[in-house]
């Protein structure tokens, strides 16, 4: 790339265009997960969707890769070499409470769409943190707070404009575009750089949710009690657990200070009373170091989970469990439990409910059969001479029995993506159809610095 082609990009883009060593080239590269560091040719930090079509065509013209990044949140793998979009400043949101729906830029995040959609007594279907891109999420599926209640956000996608491998801004939608449509909602960054999503939301504006803490060392059974009560509630009620070791600093609350704790998370859509009801098994597992279990608006459903919004590096893997008994708890507990290696916080989500039913449009988000989704997050101090990837890659290696694939928006990489990593969050004949659509919308693979799926034709 010669200078002379850098300004002329400069010239056609309305946003910034950094080269590495320029003022702002570090902070534009930068994302959340601070693990995760894209060093690419140049950024083009994109204001508009014509930015980001410019962008493209110039780096399929010039043979280079091409990156996206948002917020950073992602697990993603870093791009080396390429252009590196970055869609942070387009972040307009529209909610239409006539419709039921919102209209998102690429670069929108959930912390401002939900007090948008709650004026009208609407919610759009998040996740654990508000300050994750609404896009990105949806496209790698989108497990949400209310996912047993309301299904997979990919699943209430009305329409998509996108950016594709040849410069061509499209609208997509189930009618006009389907093979696409059908394959960016879980084929994520492989198929384009979407630039703005339509989708429907839920009338939901209050819910009972919060938490409950128990010591890991006191009460050890939880991990068992709760895959039993799972059992038996009904679709309203969305729940998870996790595993966290705090540590012992006094910014920490004190009861859960220095100790393994287990956070069971519920987000029921029916009834205080009724949610009474239904937690209370839990309750009789043992006594709780805290409790906050509250009947609350839409609006505060970040406190159930209460993810960190501080920037941090981290490690992190995942896969869905079909079947899960004794065996695979003492088999979570053996790696991750008290006294682990690395201080690893393991979350079980519960599924079933609405993300086991097939959408009204299908989509390529895959492994709906599956009862729990295992995630494990390490965070990365520096100071260990454990390696987090080897010690993830040994617990998900001795999870193999229960588990039945990985899900894209909490897939590690492992220090290595490959494209097999990739194909475990398919069905086998979803993942050849991808690979199939993936030779004609991007059979050069310029999107590849990404859980990649590789073209192939079968002409
Ligand atoms: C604290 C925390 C909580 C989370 N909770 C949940 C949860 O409850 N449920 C859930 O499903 N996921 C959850 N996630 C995962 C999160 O949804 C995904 O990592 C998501 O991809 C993050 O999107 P982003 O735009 O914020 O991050 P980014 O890192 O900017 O993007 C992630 C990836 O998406 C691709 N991408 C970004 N923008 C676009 C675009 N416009 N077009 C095409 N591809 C794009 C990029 O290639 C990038 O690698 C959580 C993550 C964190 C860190």
């Amino acid at each position: 790339m010669e200078r002379i082609d850098i300004e002329n990009l400069a010239a056609r883009i309305e946003g910034p265009v950094l080269l590495p060593g320029q003022e702002g080239f570090d902070e534009e590269r930068t994302g959340f997960n601070l693990a995760v560091r894209h060093s690419p040719e140049v950024i083009v930090g994109a204001v508009c969707a014509e930015d980001v079509a410019t962008a493209v065509a110039f780096a399929a013209a010039h043979g280079l890769p091409v990156t996206v990044q948002n917020t950073g949140h992602g697990f993603s793998v870093a791009g080396k070499g390429g252009l590196l979009v970055t869609t942070r400043r387009m972040d307009t949101v529209r909610v239409a409470p006539e419709t039921h729906s919102a209209h998102v830029a690429a670069g929108a995040r959930f912390e401002q769409v939900i007090p948008e959609a709650a004026r009208h007594g609407l919610a759009p279907l998040n996740g654990s943190a508000p300050h994750v891109g609404v896009v990105s999420y949806t496209l790698g599926g989108g497990l949400a707070l209310l996912g047993r209640s309301h299904g997979w956000a990919a699943d209430r996608v009305l329409a998509m404009d996108v950016v594709t491998a040849d410069g061509r801004l499209r609208h997509v939608t189930p009618d006009a575009e389907p093979e696409l449509y059908w394959a960016l909602l879980g084929g994520r960054d492989n198929f384009g750089i979407v630039t703005g999503m339509e989708f429907s939301l839920v009338p939901v504006a209050r819910l009972y949710g919060g938490g409950l803490f128990f010591d890991a060392g006191q009460v050890p059974g939880i991990l068992e009690a709760y895959g039993r009560w799972t059992a038996t509630v009904p679709d309203e009620m969305n729940s998870s657990v996790a595993l966290i070791p705090f540590p012992d600093d006094p910014q920490v609350p004190e009861p859960m200070r220095g100790r393994h704790v287990w956070h069971v998370r519920i987000a029921f859509t029916g009834s205080a009373e009724d949610g009474e009801r239904l937690v209370e098994p839990l309750r009789q597992v043992g006594p709780r170091l805290l409790e906050n279990l509250r009947d609350m608006p839409y609006e505060q459903s970040a406190d159930i989970h209460d993810d960190p919004p501080v920037p941090m590096p981290w490690a992190a893997d995942d896969a869905f469990l079909t079947d899960p008994d004794g065996d695979t708890v003492r088999t979570i507990l053996k790696h991750a439990g008290p006294g682990a290696a690395l201080p690893a916080i393991v979350e079980l989500r519960h599924l079933g409910g609405a993300l086991a039913r097939r959408p009204a449009h299908p989509n390529a988000v895959g492994q709906r059969g599956a009862r729990f989704m295992l995630a494990v997050l390490i965070p990365l101090t520096g100071d260990s001479e454990v390696d987090a990837h080897a010690f993830l890659g040994c617990m998900f290696k001795d999870l193999e029995p229960w588990t039945s694939g990985r899900f894209l928006n909490f897939m590690g990489h492992g220090g290595t993506a490959d494209q097999e990593r990739t194909r475990t969050a398919y069905t086998a004949d979803d993942h050849r159809r991808l690979t199939a659509l993936k030779a004609t919308y991007d059979p050069r693979n310029i999107f590849r610095h990404n859980y990649n799926i590789p073209p192939h034709s079968t002409r």
